[in-house]
């Protein structure tokens, strides 16, 4: 009331600014070494930039080109710098679809504040998202190809030019898109048992802790931990299972959750577990909490042949997985994210133990597979469900 200070600027997609390339790029192929880039970015972008003084100025979507940045960025120096992982899936009704966009937009948000960067309006970020694909949709996701989906990478960068150590006050939000290799589609011959191979963590080398930021989606979780990744490579694994604290604690593998089906010692019940989000080690996945949340509803009576679950949020340690190994207890684990989806586990190293994560006679992760045609049928739209956006392009009906 009668306040003088200067009202900043909301970010707000409805007067998005667009400038057309006139130079479009080649769409590549599925499987082709472009799209196993993971980096063959579609013909335009959104970039949005925000200062201190004046708030959220008006977004674009203009050409993709590189962006020019002082070398005395903050973001360049420390670390701020945050993201999002989404994709936009092309329905086999034509249409595309966002799944659940506002988990992210949130998610941004928090991030975001985590990391020193500015907040924003979080329901904005779908409409940024629905521009983008208005536009690029129909080419590089085009209707009579449905089933398929380009990657959606929103970042936060802070731009400001001061190697002093300080708030930025100067930021820009960028959204790009890139077509991404179906992770479903192994290819014939190279991998007779898909499943992922998880390696154990070191204890010298730890993803997150508690007062830390393993939580947030911030590129400050991701460098460090990339050394560890790549010798799990190299030793022939897929992706490092991040243990934690001496009881050494299962959070989560690679940047995907992890989950375990078991037969509880004393019901006999099956259960699915996951590590808890109160404790901030792991980053709460829109997947995972979909997933929780599928189960919660339509697996708490048997499905089929498949024996109801009881879902089990709580910390839990790589001691107690091997011993239900050892007790033959285990039905299956998988991990969930959107870059690589719900991947059954085939196996896990700890130390020089080797667990083998399927049922005896079990051929595939079957509440895996499960959970995910529940997932693809709501985002590819051959399910109705609150949790899908639907984005209609330019020209399309
Ligand atoms: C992004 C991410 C996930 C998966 O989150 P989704 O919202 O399901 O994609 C899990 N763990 C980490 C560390 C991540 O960065």
């Amino acid at each position: 009331m009668g306040s003088i200070a200067p009202s900043l600027a909301e970010l707000d997609a409805s007067n998005i600014k667009v400038t057309r390339s006139t130079n479009l790029r080649n769409v590549p192929k599925p499987g082709s070494p472009e799209e196993m880039s993971h980096s063959h970015c579609t013909d335009h972008m959104v970039t949005v930039r925000w200062t201190a003084s004046k708030g959220w100025e008006t977004p674009e979507v203009r050409p993709y080109e590189n962006l020019s940045i002082p070398p005395t960025a903050s973001c360049l120096h420390y670390a701020t710098e945050c993201f999002e992982g989404m994709k936009v899936y092309r329905g086999y009704d034509g249409k595309m679809r966002l799944f659940r966009p506002d988990c992210n937009g949130e998610r941004l948000d928090m991030s975001s504040k985590r990391g020193s960067l500015p907040g924003f309006k979080h329901d904005e970020l779908k409409r940024l998202i629905a521009k983008l694909l208005e536009i690029d949709g129909p080419r590089w996701l085009p209707k009579d190809r449905p089933g398929e989906h380009l990657y959606l990478r929103p970042t936060m960068i802070a731009t400001q030019a001061n190697l002093g150590v300080q708030i930025p006050k100067e930021a820009l939000l960028f959204i790009i898109a890139v077509p991404w290799p179906d992770p479903s589609k192994v290819k014939p011959g190279t991998n007779a048992h898909p499943g992922l191979k998880l390696l154990t963590s070191h204890e010298d080398n730890i993803r997150a802790w508690p007062g830390g930021y393993g939580y947030a989606k911030l590129g400050a979780n991701y460098g460090p931990s990339l050394a560890a990744h790549g010798k799990a490579l190299s030793m022939g694994f897929n992706q490092v299972l991040w243990l934690f604290g001496s009881d050494r604690q299962v959070t989560e593998a690679g940047a995907s959750n992890f989950f375990i089906i078991w037969e509880n010692k004393e019901t006999g019940k099956r259960e699915l577990v996951t590590a808890p989000l109160e404790n901030q080690l792991i980053l709460a996945g829109v997947t995972r909490r979909s997933v929780l949340e599928l189960v919660q509803t339509r697996l708490s009576q048997s499905v089929g042949d498949l024996a109801p679950l009881d879902v089990v949020e709580r910390s839990f340690t790589i001691g107690e997985v091997e011993q239900a190994w050892k007790e033959e207890r285990i039905v299956e684990a998988f991990v969930s994210g959107t870059a690589y989806f719900i991947t059954p586990v085939s196996l896990i190293r700890n130390g020089d133990v080797d667990m083998n994560m399927l049922k005896a006679g079990a051929e595939r992760a079957e509440y895996a597979a499960l959970i995910k045609s529940w997932l693809e049928g709501i985002m590819y739209g051959k399910e109705e469900h609150k949790w899908a956006y639907v984005i209609q392009g330019e020209g399309e009906q």
